[in-house]
């Protein structure tokens, strides 16, 4: 039924141009017989002003058509393309974005570490990653509500998005923890941002409705290391993170990698 329709509908759309066509090809012929006569009463020569008045009138009984013709279905294309890339870039953007807390998903800031770590590999630059964990987050959610605890989740995407800058990213990696990534940022300058962050939850409040909400999370960071790959980089950030909790949560641990260390005792003793 559907196809039937936009069948007859291009048919249609085909038959009006070809008689548009007609229609211009006519005007055309007719002006070269209107010139052809004029020259011959002229002795081959066509008086400037009625050049101008059949150059002004064919542009005026043809424009019409070559807009409709021409003009109109190019516009028409571009508009339905860029349409199209719209429609595929919002698609793109929900398949990375998680629908609670709108920052970016596990896939979503997968793939962006996957880059960050391509570029660090290609160019030596410093990349940190922190994994944060809300400390007894299900003590929340059984005590105050599921709904308190989607709150909280969703207003602290917001409060560690706030504390990073371009071009860091922050996605929600699993259901309460979420992964920053920090490209050319060192070890000792991601300390600096996770420390800050670590504090700044801890001394704030959360809002749901009428209730504060005190919470506090726990970091592990690392530095990825050349050559290395995501699982490697991912295990060496969860150790870290599970060094937290067992240290006593709302802090961060630091996890350096094998190679920095390597490097900082070669230049000590050097
Ligand atoms: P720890 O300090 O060791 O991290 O303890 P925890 O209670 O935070 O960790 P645990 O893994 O025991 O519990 C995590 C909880 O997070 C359990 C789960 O129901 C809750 N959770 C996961 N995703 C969501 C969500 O989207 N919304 C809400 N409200 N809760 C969630
Ligand atoms: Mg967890
Ligand atoms: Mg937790």
């Amino acid at each position: 039924m559907f196809e039937d329709e936009s069948l007859s509908n291009h048919t249609e759309t085909g038959s009006a141009a070809k008689a548009m066509g007609a229609i211009v090809a006519i005007i055309f012929a007719a002006e070269i017989i209107i010139m052809s006569v004029v020259a011959s009463f002229g002795r081959g020569e066509v008086p400037a002003s009625i050049m101008v008045l059949d150059a002004v009138l064919l542009v005026v009984l043809t424009a019409p058509f070559i807009y409709v013709l021409v003009l109109a279905p190019l516009r028409k294309e571009y508009e339905m393309r860029i349409a199209a890339e719209r429609e595929a870039h919002d698609m793109t953007q929900l398949a990375i974005t998680d629908p609670l807390t709108r920052i970016m998903n596990r896939r979503g800031i997968t793939m962006a570490l996957l880059e960050s770590m391509a570029q660090a590999e290609r160019y030596g630059t410093p990349l940190s990653i922190a994994m944060v964990d809300i400390d007894h987050f299900k003590r929340i959610n059984d005590e105050r509500g599921h709904d308190v605890g989607d709150t909280v989740l969703a207003s602290l995407a917001g409060v560690l998005t706030e504390a990073v800058r371009m071009p860091d990213k922050v996605g929600r990696y699993g259901g309460e923890e979420f992964l920053i990534v920090l490209p050319h940022t060192t070890l000792a300058a991601a300390r600096q941002i996770a420390g800050r962050m670590c504090k700044t939850v801890s001394e704030r409040k959360f809002r749901h409705k009428e209730q504060l909400i005190e919470v506090t999370i726990s970091l592990g960071l690392t530095q990825f290391r050349k050559g290395e790959d995501l699982t490697q980089l991912l295990a060496r950030v969860d150790k870290a993170l599970y060094e937290a909790k067992r240290g006593g949560r709302n802090r961060v641990v630091v996890s350096k990698p094998a190679a920095v260390r390597t490097a900082r005792r070669s230049r000590v003793s050097a």
